[in-house]
């Protein structure tokens, strides 16, 4: 093993024992380099404070489950020393939660029925709800949405500060369960963080707009929210966000080591040549030790600019 790397082998974290983060992958697709980030990103943010880091498999979406993703995710975390704490949480195993929760909201007059298409939602204002919320709507063929009454605009996050968005750019009506039966991401999402008790949801910035329904859903619960921190989101060239979805290509297990550095430069560490002859477990007692904040670039960054920082040392 290399001896030249300056750091303290694990040096002594004071816990405050009570960061609790999380890393919550869908199954719709392998383990990307922007998937990496976030999960190392939310990682180093739980062990630099001697936090618990937990894993939960959001596979709530069949039809857009990739068979197999949840185990590969799960063997390439494995592999780039990613472990997490406790049993992993599965939200397929947790519909009678689902439930009872959308039946508490519903107890306070909190949800109702709508036969919307996404067309007729995308073209309401900011604060106009449509017309189903008075109908009082059977079940069949209706989405269960959240009557809310004041969304709110803003929120503060730990890297990005005060975020503010612009009326235009806040969808009025968020579903609890959708049209096809299936519970919606937001419900989820809440439901278990809460249940988990997550300190801090640490994720790419891609989710940024979906904390505002968050918020006004741990209002609705009636429970303080967790700290909110988005990572940059790896795009393949401007405003394109390297996702499953455009066939981003899975991260190979070859060379973790090139991977986790690649991710670290990424996140803004400053990288040293010695680094690169050190073990996937080394490289991550480093970074947990310079973990900072301050240095992660707040901004959406190209891919193709920050990828090859291994090669580049
Ligand atoms: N399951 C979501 C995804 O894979 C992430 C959810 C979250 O971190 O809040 O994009």
């Amino acid at each position: 093993m290399a001896t030249a790397l300056k750091y303290p082998h694990m040096k002594t974290i004071t816990s405050s024992g009570s960061y609790v983060g999380r890393f919550a992958p869908s199954p719709s697709g392998h383990l990307h380099f922007g998937s990496l980030v976030t999960a190392l990103g939310s990682f180093l943010q739980a062990k630099s404070q001697a936090g618990q880091w937990l894993l939960r498999i959001e596979d709530i979406d069949p039809p857009r489950e990739v068979t197999g993703a949840s185990d590969s995710i799960m063997r390439c975390l494995e592999a780039h020393h990613l472990f997490w704490d406790d049993e992993v949480v599965y939200q397929s195993n947790r519909y009678d939660l689902y439930n009872e929760k959308i039946q508490y909201l519903t107890e306070q007059g909190l949800t109702y029925h709508c036969r919307c298409t996404r067309a007729q939602l995308t073209s309401l204002k900011f604060g106009q709800s449509c017309a189903c919320v008075n109908q009082n709507l059977s079940v069949e063929n209706s989405a269960i949405r959240f009557r809310h009454h004041n969304i709110h605009q803003h929120f503060y996050d730990e890297l990005l500060g005060q975020v503010d968005f612009p009326e235009h750019e806040i969808p009025t009506q968020f579903a609890l369960k959708r049209k096809d039966t299936l519970f919606a991401y937001q419900l989820a999402v809440v439901v278990d963080d809460i249940q988990q008790g997550i300190t801090e949801v640490a994720r790419g910035a891609d989710l940024l707009d979906a904390t505002l329904f968050q918020l006004a859903l741990y209002q609705a619960f009636n429970r303080p929210a967790p700290k909110f921190l988005h990572f940059p989101v790896v795009v393949t060239e401007p405003g394109k966000k390297l996702s499953k979805q455009n066939h981003a290509c899975e991260v190979n297990t070859n060379d973790v080591c090139t991977n986790l550095i690649n991710a670290l430069g990424f996140l803004g560490l400053s990288l040293t040549k010695e680094l690169k002859r050190e073990s996937a477990q080394n490289i991550l007692n480093w970074a947990i030790c310079e973990w900072d904040l301050n240095k992660i670039p707040a901004k959406t960054e190209c891919i193709d600019n920050r990828i090859g920082q291994a090669d580049s040392i």
